[in-house]
C-alpha cells in the first residue's frame, strides 16, 4: 500500500471516529513554496483541505495526518470561526491527544 493509500485509509478512520460535520479533503504533495518546511498544513475552510507533503516516512506522514485533522475537530467544534483553529493551546492538545490515542488502540493496522 502507498503512503497516499494509506493515508486516505487512516482519514476514513478518522472520520468514522471523530465525525465533522464537513467532507475533509486530502492531498499529498509537495508544499507550497511559503511552507516548504512544513509537514503539514491545514486550510480551515468548508470543506477543510489538508495538505500532506509528499516523500515522508509513512509514520511521520501518519503522524502528520493526525494533527491536521485535530484542528478540523477544534474548528469543527468551534463552529468553523477562525479564531484560534490553527493554534496550539490545551484545547487542541487535548483533542490531539485523544485522536492518537484511538489511533493507538483501534486505528486501521496495516503497518
Ligand atoms: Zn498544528
Amino acid at each position: 500500500m502507498t503512503v497516499r493509500d494509506r493515508l486516505h485509509e487512516v482519514l476514513a478512520w478518522l472520520v468514522e471516529e471523530f465525525p465533522v460535520n464537513t467532507k475533509v479533503r486530502l492531498r499529498v504533495e509537495r508544499m507550497p513554496k511559503e511552507f516548504a518546511d512544513c509537514e503539514g498544513m491545514v486550510w480551515l475552510e468548508r470543506p477543510p483541505l489538508i495538505r500532506i507533503r509528499k516523500g515522508m516516512s509513512r509514520s511521520a506522514s501518519i503522524y502528520t495526518l493526525l494533527h491536521e485533522y485535530a484542528h478540523v475537530v477544534v474548528a469543527d467544534r468551534a463552529g468553523w470561526r477562525e479564531t484560534g483553529a490553527h493554534d496550539h493551546a490545551d484545547a487542541f492538545y487535548r483533542t490531539l491527544g485523544r485522536v492518537e490515542r484511538a489511533f493507538g488502540d483501534r486505528g486501521p493496522s496495516h503497518g
